[in-house]
């Protein structure tokens, strides 16, 4: 038998970093809501660089006063060709203070961020937690109802899919997904070392993808490695010192020496894209929304991106007493996002597929696109106001 909880304006399901974010900005807007999210420790050492609108947007979350000092400042972004192929593309410095800014953002590890975003949605009053996973949730003609692994059930207007990427949010909304499984793996570990970084995040192009040395407090940085599944599972299982000799010699010594620090963690990689961001009251964020490599530090700030969004659409549709859950707002909310979502997944999959190409004309293109990059000042200054967030961007309403 189920134990009833109550009635929501609007659900949340899932306490990832998006989703945490979205029930904080959502349950700010005055919204009743629920967050349905076990709460565990966060489990991997991700970290995320935090670019564009993300840190304004934590400030006005109330979360990025809580660990802006667990935060480093990502000063300059430098792009190597270590390909080691005929054809290599010149080395790329994007320098924030170049477009006006004293900073590209800040990266921070995910743990500290997850704890500073639970910190603060345990603050806010109207904002419930269930301490539960979702187990159904059925989505009828004026609520969504959700009924958790407990048997407690709850109801509201509008349910928000922040679970992931086996979402059932997701199918629940009757949403299909694009899948497509790239033949990549992430390895990720945190470093310290001998000389600083300078705020200095390094991309190294490797024949089988990204190798990023990224700023984090001190003479510490975090790694993401991508190579074939084999080559990170042979990464993944060496011991401590000859990973770390490892990392020092993908990083060419340019840290000094390199310790690598406790935990390492492995991500398949892939692309997914689903065929509509909402249907039937239930809007998706973060990866129930897109999947996409680790290149250019896109996910979780698109993520962010999303809960800004549809907060401000949930926002002003209290205001004039509409329904949140209507389709009107859905389909705003899809538009919205649409297009960022759309346009970075395919510039992910482009830089990636051209890294991995083996084709001549191929690389001699994106050698070229790099040496105009580096070459011609407006367009790398258009290509970093792009890489933080959309130019065109305006916020949904
Ligand atoms: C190697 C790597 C490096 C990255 N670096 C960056 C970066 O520098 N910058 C950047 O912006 N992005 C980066 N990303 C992307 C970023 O990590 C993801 O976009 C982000 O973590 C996704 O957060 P999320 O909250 O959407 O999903 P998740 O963190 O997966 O959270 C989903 C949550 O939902 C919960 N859940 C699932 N089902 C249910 C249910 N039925 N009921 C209740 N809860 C449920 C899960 O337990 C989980 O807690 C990186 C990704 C990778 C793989």
């Amino acid at each position: 038998m189920n134990d009833t909880i109550g009635v929501f304006d609007v659900a949340v399901i899932g306490g990832g970093p998006a989703g945490l974010a979205t029930a904080i900005a959502i349950a700010q807007t005055g919204a009743r809501t629920a967050l349905v999210a076990r709460r565990a420790s966060y489990a991997d050492n991700r970290t995320t660089a935090l670019l564009g609108g993300s840190v304004a947007f934590l400030e006005d979350l109330g979360v990025w006063q809580r660990c802006r000092d667990d935060a480093a400042e990502l000063k300059v972004m430098r792009l190597v060709d270590d390909t080691g192929r005929l054809i290599r593309a010149p080395e790329v410095r994007f320098v924030a203070d170049e477009i006006g800014l004293d900073m590209f953002g800040y990266n921070i590890e995910n743990r500290l961020l997850v704890a500073a975003l639970e910190g603060r949605a345990a603050e806010i009053a109207g904002l419930t937690r269930i301490a539960d996973d979702a187990e159904t949730v059925v989505a009828e003609d004026a609520v969504v109802t959700i009924t958790t692994a407990s048997g407690q059930a709850l109801s509201a207007q509008l349910v928000v899919g922040a679970d992931g990427r086996h979402s059932l949010c997701r199918e629940a909304a009757g949403i299909a997904v694009v899948r497509r499984a790239l033949n990549q793996t992430a390895l990720t570990f945190n470093i310290a070392h001998t000389r600083p970084h300078r705020n200095t995040s390094t991309e190294f192009h490797t024949p089988s993808g990204p190798c990023v040395f990224v700023p984090l407090p001190g003479e510490r940085s975090s790694v993401v490695w991508v190579g074939s599944p084999s080559e990170a599972q042979r990464l993944f299982a060496l011991d401590d010192e000859a990973l770390s000799l490892a990392a020092e010699k993908q990083s060419h010594s340019i840290l000094g020496r390199v310790t690598v620090e406790a935990g390492r963690h492995v991500f398949p990689l892939a692309i997914e894209r689903p065929q509509q961001l909402a249907q039937r009251r239930i809007a998706l964020v973060g990866e129930a929304a897109h999947v996409v490599p680790p290149i250019g530090a896109q996910g979780l700030n698109m993520g962010l991106r999303d809960a800004m969004d549809l907060a401000g659409l949930v926002d002003k549709a209290k205001a004039v007493g509409d329904d949140l859950g209507a389709p009107q707002l859905l389909t705003r909310y899809g538009t919205a996002r649409r297009a960022d979502i759309l346009s970075r997944t395919f510039a992910i999959d482009v830089a990636n597929r051209s890294l991995l190409s083996d084709l001549l004309p191929m690389q001699s293109l994106r050698a070229a696109g790099m040496h105009l990059i580096g070459s011609i000042g407006p367009l790398r200054r258009l290509a970093m106001r792009e890489g933080l967030a959309p130019s065109w961007r305006s916020r949904a309403g």
